[in-house]
């Protein structure tokens, strides 16, 4: 196992030369990063095939162009980001300069999942980056290729002593938190969310910690199902349910949830003409672990209404349909994370608040109404760390809105000027001048009766 104590006190000592602080530096590594991606399109896609039989398609608008609309964005901005930022000032301090500089924390810890693996290390990074810190990518151990592709690759664009990738299991990563960084930025499951922030806490590091949950969806009725069916669907199947955003379950009316079947399969017989099973665009779970877990979710409750075949040697599990499940049932109890979709017959919208209510704040929220007080109702009475009408997933395609959880979905936000943010330590900041004595007396003791007066 690597010395990460040296590597620790190496970067340490990069942060200290001043170096990853200048507007250039980072502008540079950003640039590189951009050239990385471009140049390695093709392997990309690959590695992510590799790991997760993951289209092309999906490899590109998921995590290479995602991940590259990202950094433009911040390289066209990282001018007006990394400026001071002026504030409002009273009477007593018009002759002071006074406003907020962005600071780099230093050595930052960047640790990925395995479902989105260039998307979930790169994005954080490019915001660690732009604000001027050294960083410690640590990509997930389980989508193996993706992460010896970012571990030969990165080295070969970036500043290879103020950015790097090391790869590795428990065993590693255990060692890597015992280490004090100055900022975690932590994406994975709540359970290891745990062991990373008690590690943070030895050390008073701050922490984003992307965590995920059940998303709900709630489906109205008298919606045109048709469509509904797509764009659900379309989360659901993506990355074969493998996204920290999926739909997790749907609650409709019984009436909403029997219509609702005959339109899901006509949607699956759209998106794969010869069946999932034949077609390149639909994936594989990712390991042996996750694929029997999901296996054992199709009996987690309700009926198989549509799906539910499975191939043990190539982790194959259909598109899968539960049609009657109730809240109390095994697959209601935690995140699913596969392409399995619950459906849970509710009376109304009530129902369905007070269940939201009950359990975890999800990391996301989704409703399906042309009725805009039922919407506004949906989401006046619940909370989330974010909310689509009418649709899955694109509320975290734009960088002009925070993506991140809440409560037990997570802390911390990233995406657009939300990443840059995130790895700044605002500091407040006041220049005066040692003039005009006089009127700063009135602070000094002794505090006499007059001085009170004023
Ligand atoms: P994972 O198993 O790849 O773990 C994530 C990271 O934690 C990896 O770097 C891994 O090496 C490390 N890790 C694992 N076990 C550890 C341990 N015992 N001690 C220290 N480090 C350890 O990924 P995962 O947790 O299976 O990811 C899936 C979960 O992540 C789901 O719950 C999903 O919703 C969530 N997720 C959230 C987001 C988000 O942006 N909020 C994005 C993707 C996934």
């Amino acid at each position: 196992m690597a010395d990460f104590s040296t590597l620790n006190q190496a970067m340490r000592g990069v942060f200290r030369s001043g170096r990853t602080k200048s507007v250039e530096w980072r502008r540079a590594q950003l640039m590189a990063l951009l050239k990385l991606l471009d140049d390695n399109r093709e392997r990309i896609c690959q590695a992510l095939k590799e790991d997760l039989n993951k289209s092309k398609m999906e490899g590109l608008l998921f995590e290479v162009d995602f991940a590259r609309n990202d950094l433009i964005n911040c390289i066209n901005n990282l001018n007006e980001w990394t400026k001071p930022e002026k504030v409002k000032k009273g009477l007593i301090n018009m002759m002071d300069k006074v406003y907020i500089r962005k600071e780099p924390f230093g050595v930052a810890l960047i640790m990925g999942a395995w479902n989105y693996p260039i998307q979930l290390t790169i994005c954080p990074m490019i915001g660690a980056i732009a604000a001027g810190n050294c960083v410690l990518v640590k990509p997930s151990e389980i989508s193996a290729s993706t992460a010896a592709l970012l571990e030969e690759i990165v080295p070969k664009y970036l500043d290879k002593e103020a950015i790097q990738v090391v790869n590795g299991g428990i065993p590693e990563t255990t060692a890597i938190l015992k280490e004090k960084w100055d900022y975690i930025f932590y994406t994975g499951n709540s359970m290891v969310g745990k062991i990373v922030m008690r590690a943070a806490a030895e050390h008073l590091t701050p922490v984003t910690l992307e965590l995920g949950g059940k998303s709900p969806v709630y489906v109205d009725d008298g919606v045109d199902l048709g469509i509904v069916a797509n764009r659900i669907m379309w989360g659901k199947c993506t990355n074969a349910g493998q996204t920290c955003i999926a739909p997790d379950y749907v609650m409709c009316s019984k009436k909403t949830q029997d219509a609702l079947i005959d339109h899901i399969k006509k949607t699956l017989g759209d998106f794969y003409p010869d069946g999932p099973a034949k077609s390149p665009d639909y994936c594989r779970l990712v390991s042996d672990r996750h694929y029997q877990r999901i296996k054992k979710n199709l009996q987690g409750g309700g009926t198989v209404a549509v799906g539910g075949g499975t191939n043990d040697g190539e982790r194959y599990v259909a598109p899968t349909v539960l049609t009657d499940v109730k809240f109390s049932d095994p697959i209601m109890q935690d995140e699913i994370f596969g392409p399995i979709l619950p459906i849970i017959p509710v009376e109304n919208e009530d129902i369905a608040i007070e269940y939201i209510n009950d359990g975890n704040t999800p990391l996301a929220l989704y409703v399906f109404s042309n009725n805009k007080t039922k919407r506004e109702k949906l989401l006046h009475s619940s909370n989330s760390g974010s909310a689509c009408i009418n649709d899955v997933f694109l509320q975290a395609s734009l960088p002009t809105l925070p993506f991140g959880g809440v409560g037990s979905s997570g802390m911390g936000a990233y995406h657009g000027k939300f990443s840059y943010e995130t790895f700044c330590h605002k500091r407040s900041c006041m220049e005066r001048e040692l003039k005009m004595e006089a009127l700063n007396g009135m602070r000094y003791p002794p505090y006499t009766e007059t001085k009170m007066k004023r």
